[in-house]
Formats: C-alpha cells, sequence, structure tokens
C-alpha cells in the first residue's frame, strides 16, 4: 500500500501549451535532455523539414510507428517521475489538442519574447482554465531581440488573466544577453550558447553582490542588474504555491531553449512545485488519485501509424488504482469486464509494455473500434468521468462521396472517426447531406486520406452554409418537440445522436437563441 501511495505521489503529469512557432518541440527535446530521455537533442522529432508542406500527422504517418510512442514521454527526474503528454500544435490542430489537457494535472506555457500572447495560447488557456490547471510559464528566444520582460509579463497578465511571479529574470537579450538571475536563489546563472544537442552547465555566480559579477558585467551593469532587481522584487507577485495551485498565478522563467538555456531551473522548479495526480468528478462521485481501485477515462483515440499494429489505440489516464499486466476492468457504458492486456505505456526511449501503470501514467489500450473517447473504466463500480469536451467545431463542409455505392462504408467511417475525434460528423433531420465538422482545416484532409486509407472510400469536401453548431437541450421535453419541429431545417443528429444546431449565420444564431429561451444552446457537448 505504501509503495502504492509513493508511486503515485511521485508522479508528474503535464502538457505545453504554446502557438506554434514559438518553441515547444525545442522545449520538449531540452526537457527530454536533461531528464535523460534522450543523449542528444534532436531525435525525438523528425518532422521539422515536413512540416510546411504537409501536416504533422501525415508526416508522422510517413515515419511509421513513431506517433504512438511520442503522444506521452515518460521519464524520471531527480524523485520525480514525470509524463509529459504532447499536444499536436500545428496546421493540424484539432479537439485532441483541448482533451489532452484533460488528463493532466499542470501545463507549461511557451511565449516567445519577441511575440509574447498569441491567438493558439490564449485558446488553450481558456481550455485549462475550465479546470484551473496550475499553469507555468517559460519566455523563450532570449537569445534574440526580443520585448521588454516587464511588458510581456503585464502582457500576460491582461490578456490571459493570470498573475505573473518571476523565478528567474532574464539579464540582457538578444546579442547583451548575459544570463539569468534566480529571484529566489539569489543565483546568476550566465548564458553560454551551445547549438549543439548536449547538456551545458555555463558558469553560476551565487550573490548579486559577489566580485564575480563585476568581472564578467563590468561594474555599470552590475549596478544596473540589482537596481533592476530590486525594482522587479516590488512591482511582481511573489511566488505563492496556494495560487499557484489554484490556477491564479504563473511562475514565470526565462530562457533559450535552443541553447539549452534556462530549462534546468524550470525542470528543477517544476518537479518542486508541480501538483501530483489530481482528484476527478464523475457523475457520482469524485475519485481521489489514493484509492485502491482502478479507475481511468479515455481522453484521445489515434490511428496506430505501426503497419504492424495496423488498430487504434485508446490512451487512458489512469485516474487511482494501479493497472496491473492482464487485469480485467468494467468498459461501463457496455456494461462488460474486459482484458486489458498488454498495454502500450510510455518510457520516452522506445515503446514498452509494462507490467504496472499509477495514478497520474496514460496507458494505450488496442481498440478493435469499441472504445469511444470519454469511456471510463473501473473494477466494477458504476462510475462516468466528466468533463471530457466535445468543442463546436469552427469549419464545415458538407461531403461529396466518388462512388454511391460506398455510402455506407463512409457512414461507418465518419462515425468512427468522429469517435476518435478526428473530425465530427453531422446529419441534418430535413436532407440526407453529411457534414463535417472541424476546429483546425487540415482536420479535413486528414479525414479524407485516412476514408481512403482505411476505409477505401473517395470523397471530397464542399462548401456548405453553415458557420457554426450548438448542441441543444432543453428541460422541457415539449419546448424541445416545438423547437425541433419549427427550426428543422437547422437541425441535425451527430454521431452521438445528439441534436445539433446548424446556424448559417452567427446573427442567426444570435436571434434563435433570443427567440427560445426555454432551449440551451451549448458550445461543448460532454462525451
Ligand atoms: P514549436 O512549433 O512550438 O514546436 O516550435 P519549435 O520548437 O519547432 O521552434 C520553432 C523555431 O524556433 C525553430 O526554428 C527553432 O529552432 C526556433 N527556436 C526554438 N527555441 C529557440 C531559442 O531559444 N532561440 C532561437 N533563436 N530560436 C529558437
Amino acid at each position: 500500500m505504501s509503495r502504492y501511495l509513493d508511486e503515485t505521489h511521485r508522479r508528474r503529469t503535464f502538457a505545453i501549451i504554446s502557438h506554434p512557432d514559438a518553441g515547444k518541440t525545442t522545449v520538449t527535446e531540452k526537457l527530454l535532455l536533461y531528464g535523460r530521455a534522450i543523449q542528444q537533442a534532436g531525435t525525438v522529432k523528425g518532422r521539422k523539414s515536413d512540416r510546411h508542406a504537409t501536416s504533422d500527422w501525415m508526416a508522422l504517418e510517413k515515419q511509421r510507428g513513431i506517433s504512438v510512442t511520442s503522444a506521452v514521454m515518460q521519464f524520471p527526474y531527480k524523485e520525480r517521475i514525470i509524463n509529459l503528454l504532447d499536444t499536436p500544435g500545428h496546421e493540424d490542430f484539432s479537439e485532441d489538442t483541448y482533451r489532452v489537457l484533460t488528463a493532466v494535472d499542470s501545463a507549461l506555457m511557451v511565449i516567445d519574447s519577441a511575440k509574447g500572447v498569441e491567438e493558439r495560447t490564449i485558446k488553450l488557456m481558456d481550455v485549462c482554465r475550465l479546470r484551473d490547471t496550475p499553469i507555468l510559464t517559460f519566455i523563450n528566444k532570449l537569445d534574440r531581440e526580443g520585448r521588454e520582460p516587464i511588458e510581456l509579463m503585464d502582457e500576460v497578465e491582461k490578456v490571459l488573466g493570470i498573475e505573473c511571479a518571476p523565478i528567474t529574470w532574464p539579464i540582457g537579450m538578444g546579442k547583451g544577453f548575459k544570463g539569468v538571475y534566480h529571484l529566489y536563489n539569489q543565483s546568476i546563472h550566465l548564458f553560454s550558447a551551445t547549438h549543439g544537442g548536449k547538456i551545458q552547465s555555463g558558469e553560476v555566480i551565487q550573490g548579486l553582490d559577489n566580485p564575480r559579477l563585476e568581472e564578467v558585467l563590468g561594474s555599470s551593469a552590475a549596478d544596473e542588474l540589482r537596481e533592476e532587481i530590486e525594482l522587479v522584487r516590488g512591482a511582481s507577485h511573489e511566488f505563492n504555491i496556494d495560487a499557484f495551485l489554484a490556477g491564479k498565478l504563473s511562475p514565470v522563467f526565462f530562457g533559450s531553449a535552443i541553447n539549452n538555456f534556462g530549462i534546468e531551473e524550470l525542470l528543477d522548479y517544476f518537479v518542486e512545485i508541480a501538483p501530483p495526480p489530481q482528484s476527478h468528478e464523475t457523475r457520482q462521485r469524485i475519485v481521489e488519485p489514493e484509492e485502491e481501485k482502478f479507475t481511468g477515462f479515455v481522453f484521445k483515440i489515434q490511428a496506430n501509424m505501426d503497419p504492424q499494429h495496423r488498430d487504434r489505440v485508446a490512451f487512458l489516464r489512469v485516474c487511482s488504482g494501479t493497472y496491473e499486466k492482464g487485469m480485467k476492468a468494467r468498459q461501463v457504458r457496455i456494461g462488460k469486464d474486459v482484458k486489458l492486456a498488454n498495454a502500450i505505456t510510455f518510457m520516452a526511449s522506445e515503446r514498452e509494455h509494462v507490467e504496472t501503470a499509477y495514478p497520474g501514467d496514460i496507458i494505450g489500450l488496442h481498440n478493435h473500434g469499441t472504445i469511444q473517447i470519454g469511456d471510463t473504466f473501473t473494477q466494477g463500480e458504476e462510475l462516468k468521468f466528466t468533463g471530457i469536451p466535445n468543442f463546436a467545431p469552427e469549419l464545415f463542409r458538407r461531403v461529396r462521396l466518388r462512388d454511391p455505392m460506398k455510402n455506407k462504408a463512409l457512414q461507418k467511417g465518419l462515425d468512427q472517426l468522429s469517435e476518435e475525434g478526428a473530425s465530427q460528423v453531422f446529419r441534418p433531420l430535413n436532407n440526407n447531406d453529411i457534414i463535417v465538422g472541424a476546429v483546425g482545416i487540415l482536420q479535413f484532409d486528414v479525414v479524407a486520406f485516412r476514408l481512403k486509407e482505411e476505409y477505401n472510400v473517395e470523397c471530397s469536401f464542399e462548401a456548405v452554409n453553415v458557420n457554426t453548431a450548438r448542441w441543444v437541450t432543453a428541460e422541457d421535453e415539449k419546448k424541445l418537440a416545438e423547437f425541433r419541429k419549427k427550426a428543422s431545417d437547422n437541425l441535425a443528429l451527430d454521431a452521438a445522436g445528439s441534436l445539433t444546431y446548424l446556424a448559417p449565420t452567427r446573427v442567426n444564431l444570435d436571434l434563435t437563441i433570443e427567440r427560445w429561451p426555454d432551449i440551451a444552446f451549448h458550445a461543448t457537448r460532454e462525451h
């Protein structure tokens, strides 16, 4: 029992959120480097050259086998076991990214010091806020001319609505970047550019009064630094662990990921303050990670790119108890006990089968179409984890089938892809159209590609007069029936059979909401 608690409490499960190009991949790589999970950076994902030509997904498809393992990376660091979940972040951005955030206990936000807070970061932060996820911030690319650190923190506070507590403070930037000062252990870590992939520890000077500081910076720059630090201490928030854990305050670090600089400070602090596995809500009760019985939920389903295993993998977050190889668990939605043999676990270097997984860990279950996103697994208890959302898509296309004889395969393919969260499908009540909804534009390419590869169905997409979708419900069955009748031209069923209003314009949506006060319009639907 106490081993179980120890193992649970040493888990730290998190994801990185950022706008494309801020440096998420580079930071990931350097974290793995410092976690000794890889020997040399530049080995995690060889996808850079492909990036602008095609989506990550297709690039990964080309390098069969790596996508499933790179979705979660586990490595030990100091006393902790770290689980880092990848959030697909480029052109193929999809709802997957959002749902990964339901499976983490904290998140690291990476910001480009020249660009500040960008649009994608805002969206991802909104999702983190749904669960008050604690956020750490890394301001990257200090080796380039960027914006003033004070101004950047100001922007984070104003735009993202979270207080900032600098832990390190940069000394200069761009060509004049000299290093960072650690506000809490008073050490100065001097910067030296290292584009190589190996760990480098630059010189560390202890204390702002250290004469070595004068030698390195010159006496006027050293004085300026002392003044600036005093100012920063006065003007910024002090780190407060409770505010951090409540998602209200973010510790901020500065550095240059490509130069392996500032990453160690970040990781050392992360393992000290990041929360261990947290409790999870179910419809019935709250599940605590210390509970002995196994529970978990599926937050992502992904096609397995390994041609040897041409099935799909369901990613399950363990919420309580232990997974033991070969154990039986109740798949609550279908009310069956199933054997969880050969789950995949994710030690960073290679894919391997482990015998045991603890709360905070992610396991990959082989799925032959019976597992859906949002599924709960238990040891017999009737539970349903909540908070794993479907987001209303922002882009819509009508499907055009080349060969009408393939209609059945098309329907099946679209339903399965929508269970995976690869896209969403809507079937209007009043006509035979099939409408696909997505959050990112490349999702359509992925859907077309996979329909062809996996279901042997060729189709194309055409424009459709839908601007946005809302799932509709009502307390009063009669009102709902009336709405269903009157608004049927704009109503559709999604893959799960939930009633959805497809609005041709925002204005139409607003008017409809106004006209039907007894109907609730939801921008997210829970799995
Ligand atoms: P992602 O799109 O967020 O995964 O970002 P990447 O890690 O791929 O980085 C985007 C670009 O920024 C790449 O060309 C990196 O080499 C570059 N980059 C990452 N970190 C740094 C840094 O600290 N300094 C500079 N100058 N460039 C960086």
